[in-house]
């Protein structure tokens, strides 16, 4: 009975120069970084890595070119051939253009970063949503409170699960929202879309947030305040954080009613 033997698919050489990947770095960021680092086109190295011009690289072909284990390339590259996690594309953003300077990487390195990673410390730049590219980085030497609210936001993203912290963050926009056109500020940041309105409204959202994680956890503990007295308290207490004076404890009642 003849054998069929299969003809070998995929690369069989390695690319001169390597390129370490990231963790949680998009398979398209690596592979464009992949091929200017060895001067060639992107779209001939992705012919070489995936099974048509349109698909994913492949883990296998692709750690055959790079030179890099293949464990390495399936642990830390997001949007890979067979990879069913869902890429949410407002997670998709650059990593600090000074900090990838510092390690002789000048080709932007998109990453599925975690919503609370919003700023470099060390370089004092804004890195969170919506910083679609490299200029979006913009400095924050002379914003101290967004650097406070990006400390306040990696505290809250240990403290409480992803679901709690993100569904917070929903209601805090609501009731600043709400507020805004209460109160007849249609120029309020958040108010306004792009990268600087949201910046500006930042401080603010996570402050409120933060207040309601944690009057909701005074819910948890027996004895619970009453609700007239939990509208009281959170409307003192995000008025006090945010230095302002909202009255219209609508989306506070509504708040506490749905707990
Ligand atoms: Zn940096």
């Amino acid at each position: 009975m003849a054998t069929t033997w299969a003809w070998p698919r995929g690369p069989r050489q390695r690319l001169p120069r390597t390129v370490t990947p990231f963790a949680c770095e998009a398979a398209t960021s690596y592979t464009e970084r992949l091929a200017h680092a060895n001067h060639i086109g992107v779209h001939t190295l992705r012919s070489h890595i995936s099974e048509s011009c349109n698909a994913r690289p492949r883990s296998d072909w692709l750690a055959a070119v790079c030179g890099q284990p293949v464990h390495v390339i399936q642990t830390r590259l997001r949007g890979l051939a067979g990879d069913l996690a869902a890429l949410k594309q407002s997670l998709r953003r650059p990593l600090c253009r000074r900090c990838m300077a510092g390690k002789g990487i000048h080709q932007p390195v998109y990453c599925y970063l975690p919503a609370h990673v919003t700023v470099c410390r060390r370089h004092r730049r804004w890195i969170g949503p919506p910083a679609h590219n490299l200029d979006d980085q913009f400095d924050l030497q002379d914003r101290p409170h967004v650097l406070r609210a990006a400390r306040t936001h990696q505290c809250l993203a240990h403290q409480h699960t992803e679901v709690d912290l993100r569904a917070a963050l929903g209601d805090a926009r609501h009731m600043l929202v709400y507020w805004a056109h209460a109160e007849h500020r249609e120029a309020a940041a958040i108010l306004q879309t792009g990268l600087h309105a949201s910046v500006a409204a930042y401080p603010q959202m996570i402050a409120v947030a933060a207040t309601l994680l944690k009057v909701s956890a005074q819910f948890e503990h027996p004895g619970p305040p009453t609700r007239s007295g939990t509208v009281a308290l959170l409307i003192n207490r995000i008025n006090e954080r945010i230095a302002t004076k909202h009255i219209d404890s609508a989306p506070v009642e509504q708040w506490v009613h749905n707990r």
